[in-house]
């Protein structure tokens, strides 16, 4: 198999060298093979990319909304026509089974571009407020974009394209365990006729090129997908300069299973959501709060529905889950299992270990674990793997009360026949997002969590805000 060279970074319109060598393989989780080589940057590769998109700011702030539109029409027309490319390179590197890959990891880089042109397209950028002062909308300025390796694309497009939306430059560092399809992402940008500097992308470690953009005195915001642990780090080292920051970070989001819902639909639904990209999605709903009139039931559902969760590599098409994104990944999904076992849990399907027959590469068990309370940590931490807490509650108050026992507040899910009760309870959870019997929020809604969830939203007129200045102008 060739190893594609893909050592260099996209800075000022020109793909260029590092400024020293640090070579660093990309893996396939699959199957351990190397597909590509990247290079890792330095300090010194953030000031190229920063000084770049500093001197592109002037002339492409100042562009009309108009102008902004066809670009990112324009970018639509790429992505579509590459979009395939998109699904290969996200399924090889990460390890997204090829039907999600090609549907929706790649397919939401179209989804997305949809909600933030909509939004564009309804905004005023300069408005008479009711006082009679005028209020500008104006770029924040160059931002730097951190994303991580989940949801690749998803996580790139809903910070690139609000931020060609509000007029910014940017630098892009995305995860050193996808940074093919971010790089694929350039090359549609360069296509599509991005201004030379507008946007740059150079790869790394977080602890140096991440850090470095937080730190730097030219960027204006940070802009950060990834752990509770690495927003934390930007937010410290953002500080300094006083730079705007927002944060999407992890979740340990409740489904609540009420016994008026379809409970043997809603178990399903539940299990195969928390599995989906092999649990490694920030919105999973990993804690299952089910009724306690219904909860041996529900228990019962699982048993099967769990057992039934197929498992293969990612070039097959199929609905089965893959490996986890590394060997990072696997270690930490293994010690949260081990952790279940040890606080007591009963481990219901999977566990420790690897499935039969898949030796090579990181796969996990799917795993559920019942008779969870909400203090164990496997209730409490972030697993990222295909692993699932039930817990039993008695009634509406007590199901509110798990569901906000946590430090996230990213989604939340409810199951129930009453449509008043649906209205009630969202309103009282404290979650970004809530979703009512197996709906998903339209593209263009707000994306983010409360709490330790993050700050901002991303998608639609509020993604594009987050990117805004406001200013106020006087007359006499
Ligand atoms: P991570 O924090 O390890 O890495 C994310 C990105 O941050 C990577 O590009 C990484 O290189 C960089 N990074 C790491 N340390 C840094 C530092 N000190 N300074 C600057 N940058 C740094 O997270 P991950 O393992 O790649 O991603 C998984 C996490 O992302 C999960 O916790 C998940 O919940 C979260 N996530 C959240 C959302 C959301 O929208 N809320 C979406 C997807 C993923």
């Amino acid at each position: 198999m060739t190893i594609q060279d893909k050592r260099h970074f996209y800075i000022n319109g020109a793909w260029v060298d590092p400024v020293a060598p640090n070579d660093f393989p990309v893996e396939n989780p699959a199957n351990l093979d190397v597909l590509a080589m990247i290079s890792m940057g330095s300090e010194a590769d953030v000031d190229n990319a920063v000084a770049a998109a500093r001197a592109a700011f002037d002339g492409f702030s100042r562009t009309s909304k108009d102008d902004r539109i066809a670009l990112l029409e324009s970018i639509r027309a790429v992505y579509k026509r590459r979009i395939s490319e998109f699904g290969d390179l996200i399924s090889a590197e990460m390890g997204a089974p090829r039907d999600l890959a090609h549907g929706s990891q790649a397919g939401v880089g179209l989804g997305h571009l949809d909600g933030v042109l909509d939004a564009l397209k309804r905004m005023e950028f300069s408005e008479v407020s009711p006082n009679g002062d005028t209020l500008l909308h104006e770029a924040v300025g160059v931002c730097g974009l951190i994303t991580p390796w989940n949801w690749p694309i998803n996580q790139i497009v809903l910070k690139v394209l609000p931020a060609l939306a509000a007029g910014c430059t940017m630098v892009l560092k995305p995860s050193e365990l996808t940074p093919l399809d971010a790089m694929l992402y350039a090359e549609v940008l360069e296509e599509a006729g991005v201004p030379k500097g507008v946007f740059n992308l150079v790869n790394g470690e977080g602890p140096v090129v991440g850090a470095a953009l937080s730190r730097h005195e030219g960027v204006d915001m940070m802009s950060f997908t990834g752990s509770t642990r690495g927003g934390t780090a930007v937010s410290r080292d953002a500080a300094a300069t006083v730079k705007r920051v927002s944060l999407e970070l992890g979740g340990k989001s409740p489904n609540l299973i009420f016994a008026d819902a379809d409970v043997d639909t809603a178990v399903r639904e539940g299990i195969t959501a928390c599995f989906q990209n092999t649990g490694q999605s920030c919105n999973a709903p990993t804690r299952m709060l089910v009724e306690r009139t219904v909860y041996d039931r529900a228990v019962e559902v699982a048993r099967d529905a769990g057992a039934a969760q197929k498992v293969d590599t990612p070039d097959k098409a199929g609905d089965h889950i893959g490996p986890q994104v590394s060997q990072l990944q696997y270690d930490r999904v293994q010690t949260l299992i081990q952790a279940g076992i040890d606080d007591g849990a009963t481990l219901l399907v999977g566990g420790l270990g690897k499935p039969e027959g898949f030796n090579i590469g990181h796969y996990t068990r799917p795993t559920i674990f019942s008779d969870v309370t909400n203090d164990m940590v496997i209730a409490r931490e972030e697993v990222f793997g295909p692993v699932l807490a039930m817990i039993p509650f008695a009634d509406e108050d007590d199901a509110i009360k798990i569901a906000n026992d946590t430090p996230y507040g990213l989604s939340a899910y409810v199951q129930t026949g009453d449509p008043d009760r649906a209205t009630r309870v969202a309103a009282r959870l404290r979650a970004g997002m809530v979703h009512i019997n197996g709906s998903d929020i339209n593209w263009g809604s707000p994306f983010g969590g409360y709490k330790m969830s993050g700050i901002g939203r991303e998608g639609g007129a509020h993604g594009i805000h987050d990117f805004l200045e406001v200013k106020a102008v006087s007359r006499p």
